[in-house]
């Protein structure tokens, strides 16, 4: 058993409808102690809230809309989320809160119709963020530089407010470049690593052993992006020892020290 620390499961998914509670199980028998479930959009608050409810103080929900459902209606996406963390429209259920504004950020990879309007979007969240001083679960995908350009940017802003505010957050699943690496972490942002760390050609082990281990969490993306010897089949929270085991290796250390590392690290952020 390894204190894991999942900080990125859409364990709400319709995929985990059969045995939720076995992939729950499982990730208890795996070490697991939280979860945190980011939003997608309109669509999965009420599964990830039922969950939250379910799960509660084991799974943490995150409020905001992936850029990949920034379309033509991100107007009425973004007012959604707004008001379930500033005036839900319903109370959340007995002692559940958010723990972060996500999952939010930019993706040029399939389509970049949005790309302006995505920008628009991240930046209305990011603020959300500084306001709550709540950390942000970002993903960017072919758009690493935008998004630490923006991210950079409400540093500024919040910076300049009365009450100052670091944003601070996660690059989940980071596939970046030293470079990118470095300024993310100037930023006071963790690393999200998860399955991409096991692939072979996944790009991280250029990255990785020259980044220190206090920039980094751990996390799934159930149920997307398996690890080895599980890629191309459903991810689950337990696999994330699978993750750790691999990062031993780069950082010539044991698996429970990468579990209980990145555990602290995710405790830090998320102020548990
Ligand atoms: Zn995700």
């Amino acid at each position: 058993m390894l204190p894991l620390t999942d900080t990125h499961a859409h364990l709400y998914h319709g995929r985990f409808d059969q045995d939720r509670g076995e992939v729950l199980a499982r990730a208890r028998e795996a070490g697991v102690q939280r979860i945190v479930l980011p939003n997608i959009d309109r669509s999965s608050i009420r599964a990830m809230l039922d969950l939250a409810a379910a799960e509660p103080g084991y799974c943490l929900p995150a409020m905001g809309i992936h850029p990949c459902s920034i379309g033509a209606d991100a107007d009425a996406e973004l007012d959604a989320a707004e008001a379930w963390l500033f005036n839900p429209p319903e109370a959340l259920p007995q002692g559940i809160r958010f723990c972060a504004v996500g999952e939010i950020g930019l993706d040029f990879y399939w389509d970049t119709t949005h790309a302006e309007a995505q920008k628009r979007a991240l930046a209305r969240q990011l603020d959300w963020a500084i306001t709550l001083d709540l950390p942000v679960l970002l993903h960017t995908r072919e758009a690493n530089d935008a998004t630490l350009d923006l991210v950079e940017a409400a540093q500024r802003k919040g910076a300049g407010e009365a009450s100052p505010r670091r944003l601070r957050g996660i690059y989940h699943c980071f596939s970046g470049t030293v470079e990118q690496a470095e300024r993310a972490v100037a930023q006071g942002f963790m690393l999200g690593i998860g399955g991409v760390a096991t692939f072979k050609n996944g790009g991280l082990d250029r990255v990785l052993p020259g980044i220190a281990l206090e920039h980094l969490v751990l996390e799934t993306d159930a149920p997307y992006l398996a690890p080895t010897p599980h890629r191309g089949k459903r991810n689950e929270p337990a696999y994330t020892a699978l993750v750790a085991e691999r990062l031993a290796g780069w950082y010539g250390t044991t698996p429970t020290a990468i579990a209980e590392a990145t555990s602290q690290n995710a405790a830090r952020m998320f102020g548990w």
